[in-house]
């Protein structure tokens, strides 16, 4: 048989390569900020069109490239930071590949402007799916300006699998914060499609914080810091009460390069634990220096994963670190309930033996008698009556009497004279079926009788239902009714949720919401009509997740997501008790 295995050219190794480095523009932009950072840059430049499929440049001040480096750098496996393969183990650099160039310009037109500090001239580079395209010599000041055109231009099933322009930024946006929050002692400048996003100063990490998501942030964040021989840790986590029901900011940074980790992950959450409702999540921008030696970042090609030599101990440290700060900063009570009570115990009650409390029974006490020579006065009566006197015992019971007898004989049960069915089951009840039981069972479901038997229905589910056919024929008919305040309501959200919000401005407006934008802040000046006041920071957060949940997604119909998270957010909760007329006005309002 013929030989028929080939070497493939460089540039179908290159494209291949560019699938596992370059999956959106997203890609493009880490890869080179990364090489602007590891070229020690002080101030950083990123542009963007069309959410990256017309342009994405990034403009740095560092230390620039030779004449052939600017050529070398765009082979495959050409690199400068590392040499052998025990540098792998010492790693200070973001890249280490030396192929991020190389795939890039496999699929896009790139054009890279370059000069170091000791040469007076730089130069210019244009390579087009791999082409050097011409190269010639330029008047440029120190530093790399790369330039990354049409992506994927030459492979037309990738650009059509790109998502909208929007979902691409937002990708592109995300990137950003995670390099720019690593790097608070660099400058950054962020342009959209003409527009400037961000100016990030070179800065402290708590100002860098606060510049990126918003200077509501500032009060929010409760310092982190511990020096171990294993793992120094800094940063911020937000206090509990601003815990959010989406995840929102949640940030690991491993030697200044963003991580993911489900497992350290958790250490935080544990730390938490007690201090949010199980379905919030705590906000963290947390820091940790290891030794490169100690971390493996080479087992995923995007780099967001990294393996630790010893996680146990490093989730250890972690969460009673966390705790440390939570308790430091008087957000936890003091109390430490995980501590042995034998160990504590004062030395005088050593040894002794606890006594046992007194009992005393009333032995005139009889429960069928209903007066005459036995009063039947409660006990604690009779003891408060010797304890205090005749007299005045009977001043302690003033006015709770009234409250008492009209308190509900049994609480997991309500039963509800009105009934609730009329308006859920219309038609299907005849009038002698109006007087029907209905109750609530556990706070969760509304069990009532209907002609053919009895059903079980779903609170919280039942009334989101409701409140979400309610919300989308309002958005969709555009008749909201909305509910002027008397004052307006300032809202503040970082810059990326203000994006998500003045993107479904129209959506927002059709449901209700009356409102104008002021830089970082939403000046609220009428909800809908069901929203309450004191809900609508809260309405709005869980929108932003649920917009940015969608949108990642494929089906995204802004008035579905809205209706959505509106009925969600404001139907009766299971553990809610449904007063009768309570329940009505939800409905019928
Ligand atoms: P890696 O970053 O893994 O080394 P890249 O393909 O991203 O691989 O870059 C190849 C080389 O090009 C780098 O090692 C570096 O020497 C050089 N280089 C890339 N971008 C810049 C830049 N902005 N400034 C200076 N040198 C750069
Ligand atoms: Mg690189």
């Amino acid at each position: 048989m013929a030989d028929i295995i080939k070497l493939l050219p460089d540039h179908v190794a290159n494209q291949i390569a560019a699938g596992e480095v370059v999956q959106r523009p997203a890609s493009v932009v880490k890869e080179l900020l990364e090489n602007a950072i590891d070229a020690d840059a002080t101030s950083i430049k990123l542009v963007i069109k069309n959410g990256g499929k017309t342009l994405i440049q990034v403009i740095d001040n560092g230390k620039g490239m030779s004449e052939t480096d600017a050529r070398l750098s765009f082979e495959r496996h050409a690199t400068s930071k590392i040499e052998k393969a025990e540098d792998l183990f010492q790693l200070r650099t973001k890249g280490f590949r030396g192929e991020a160039l190389a795939s890039i310009a496999a699929i896009a037109h790139v054009e890279m402007q370059s000069k170091p500090e000791d040469t007076e001239l730089g130069t210019h580079l244009k390579i087009a799916g791999s082409e050097v395209v011409f190269q010639e010599i330029v008047a440029v000041p120190k530093g790399t300006s790369m330039s990354v055109k049409n992506l994927f231009f030459n492979i037309p099933a990738r650009r059509n699998f790109l998502k909208s322009d929007t979902v691409e930024l937002r990708h592109i946006t995300d990137e950003f914060h995670r390099v720019a929050m690593a790097h608070p002692h660099i400058a950054f400048h962020y342009y959209v499609n003409g527009s400037e996003l961000f100016a990030l100063p070179k800065e402290n990490l708590r100002q860098r914080i606060v510049h990126v998501f918003g200077s509501k942030t500032n009060q929010k964040l409760v310092p982190v810091a511990e020096d171990t021989q294993v793992v120094k840790i800094s940063g911020f986590i937000t206090k509990p009460e601003f815990a959010k029901k989406s995840r929102g900011e949640q940030f690991f940074f491993v030697n200044d390069r963003f991580i993911k980790s489900p497992y350290l992950h958790h250490a935080v959450l544990n730390a938490f634990e007690g201090l949010i409702k199980p379905s919030h999540h705590p906000g963290y921008f947390l820091y940790l220096q290891v030794d490169p030696a100690s971390l493996d970042i080479n087992i995923h090609p995007t780099k967001t994963e990294v393996k630790f030599d010893d996680e146990h101990t490093l989730y250890a440290i972690l969460r009673s670190t966390i705790k440390h700060s939570l308790g430091q900063f008087n957000i936890v009570p003091a109390l430490d309930f995980e501590t042995d009570p034998n160990l504590e115990t004062p030395y005088a009650y050593k040894d002794k033996n606890a006594l046992v409390p007194k009992v005393t029974v009333d032995a005139g006490f009889n429960p069928f008698s209903e007066s005459g020579s036995v009063k039947t006065v409660p006990q604690t009566q009779r003891y408060l009556k010797s304890r205090l006197g005749e007299k005045s015992w009977e001043s302690l019971y003033v006015g709770l009497e009234s409250k008492m007898g009209n308190a509900p004989e049994c609480n997991s049960l309500r039963f509800e004279s009105e009934t609730i069915t009329g308006s859920l089951f219309e038609g299907q009840e005849d009038q002698t079926q109006a007087l029907a039981t209905t109750f609530q069972l556990r706070r969760k479901y509304i069990v009532t009788s209907i002609k053919s038997g009895m059903v079980v229905i779903d609170q919280s589910r039942a009334h989101q239902r409701v409140l979400y056919e309610k919300f989308l024929r309002n958005s969709t008919i555009k008749q909201a009714v909305s509910q002027q305040l008397l004052f307006p309501l300032s809202l503040s959200f970082s810059k990326k949720d203000m994006t998500i919000l003045t993107e479904i401005n129209d959506s927002l407006k059709a449901v209700g919401f009356d409102f104008s934008v002021a830089k970082d802040t939403l000046q609220i000046t009428g909800v809908p009509l069901l929203v309450p006041e004191s809900e609508v920071g809260m309405v709005l957060d869980q929108l932003i997740a649920d917009c940015q949940l969608e949108t990642n997604g494929n089906s995204f119909s802004q008035t579905d997501v809205l209706s959505k998270t509106l009925a969600k957010s404001l139907a009766v909760k299971t553990g809610g008790v449904l007063e009768s007329r309570y329940f009505w006005c939800r409905y019928e309002s």
